[in-house]
């Protein structure tokens, strides 16, 4: 399988309190979260032992990460495995965008992931509009936070699926995943995106399985459009999450798009040298 959303980088630059929430999560019994999350090597390692054979790791360049897991970091951790796919991200309150573009594209970043809510910027800018026309152009594919947020003191606003419609129908060859299918509130404004328009993809990201079937039914007509992501470490260990999987009971046909299929055509189609 593939995992769409995974978070790393070195464990000590986070935020304190960000820390404490994530070494709060269970884990697996004697599981090193600080190691792992720092280690590509084991970070690899752990995730292959779950049966992850690639997995798309995001950088977040913001107040929670004191702002150090930016594209370059998130370059470098995947620079020595073809197991990690790296997705940069760019901040307008924090960065000066088509130089922080350039040089995500130049150290390797494969794709990119925005946070409007939880940076607290405006999608919408012309300098982040020129970026996923140039993200279009180049075929890397957009990532979007939406839904919920865990940033204290954020604005609700820009966490709707609704809201990056216009971006998505401005750029109908950008291949758009909202992330976290607009949990907990929004699963249908964001199946309804993804089932209208051919460009937008959802990832599962912190959506419990069994809120999944839930809200989506047996997923059968968003089969296409359900890309695999557990947003470790936010999700836990990995063994929990494995199994409720499993007791959401997919049918395995579709349990094979979601988990790997949908993702694996996305990456496939990103150019080797963008
Ligand atoms: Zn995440």
């Amino acid at each position: 399988m593939i995992d769409f959303h995974v978070h790393a980088g070195q464990f000590d630059l986070l935020r304190d309190d960000i820390q404490g929430l994530l070494t709060k999560r269970p884990f697996e019994p004697g599981f090193d979260l600080r190691a792992v999350f720092s280690s590509p090597v084991e970070l690899e390692k752990y995730l292959r032992s779950y049966g992850v054979e690639r997995a798309v790791v995001l950088a977040e360049c913001g107040p929670g990460t004191n702002f150090t897991i930016d594209s370059e970091m998130i370059a470098r951790f995947a620079a020595n495995s073809p197991f990690f796919v790296p997705f940069g991200s760019i901040n307008p309150n924090h960065h000066e965008v088509p130089a922080e573009f350039a040089k995500s594209l130049q150290v390797g970043v494969r794709g990119f992931k925005f946070y409007p809510a939880d940076h607290g910027f405006d999608p919408y800018v012309q300098e982040m509009m020129k970026v996923y026309g140039e993200c279009q152009e180049r075929g890397l594919p957009v990532m979007f936070h939406t839904g919920k947020t865990g940033q204290r003191g954020v604005e609700p606003k820009f966490i709707q699926p609704e809201e990056f419609e216009r971006i998505a129908r401005s750029f109908p060859k950008l291949t758009l995943i909202l992330a976290h299918c607009g949990r907990p509130s929004w699963y249908q404004s964001a199946r309804s995106l993804a089932l209208e328009l051919e460009n937008v993809y959802l990832d599962t990201a912190l959506v419990e399985p069994v809120d999944l079937r839930r809200e989506y039914g047996d997923l059968r007509d968003l089969r296409h459009k359900l890309i695999f992501g557990s947003d470790w470490p936010v999700a836990g260990s990995y063994a929990v999450l494995m199994q409720k999987l499993e007791e959401a009971r997919i049918t395995p046909d579709i349990a094979d798009d979601l988990l790997r299929n949908n993702a694996r055509r996305i990456i496939d189609a990103i150019p080797a040298a963008a």
